[in-house]
């Protein structure tokens, strides 16, 4: 039935929380046993949509993290080969700009910098 997306039944007229499987009484569209599964339930599906951004965000997060550093250390140049670099992940950035002579100048976040010859300069 189109109204019961979602909702488990195991017997005649007898429904079951989706999240956690108690049985639920009251009003027939009813899908959950209480507010928390509810809430439960709702925030695994923003969770789960969410991933492949949560994955961006992280790696950006990391990126600028270690810019920062190199900033604070007072590091303009340093080779991706660095073991400092290795948890830099060169095809994730906020922006980029072609300039001239073909060099594109990468933005994570406040950071600005172009990568050439494996070696990544702060610009
Ligand atoms: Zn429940």
């Amino acid at each position: 039935m189109a109204g019961d997306v979602g909702l488990r039944r195991t017997g005649e007229g007898e429904r079951h929380c989706v999240e956690c499987g108690l049985a639920v009484s009251g009003r027939a569209d009813k899908k959950f046993c209480c507010d928390s599964c509810r809430t439960a339930y709702h925030n695994s599906r923003v969770r789960k949509m969410n991933t492949p951004k949560n994955e961006v965000d992280r790696i950006l997060a990391g990126n600028r993290r270690l810019l920062t550093g190199l900033t604070s250390d007072g590091i303009t140049k340093i080779a991706l080969a660095d073991t400092r670099m290795k948890t830099f992940d060169r095809f994730y950035y906020t922006s980029a700009q072609v300039r001239r002579w073909r060099t594109t100048v990468y933005c994570c976040y406040e950071y600005r910098y172009t990568i050439r010859h494996d070696f990544l300069q702060m610009v």
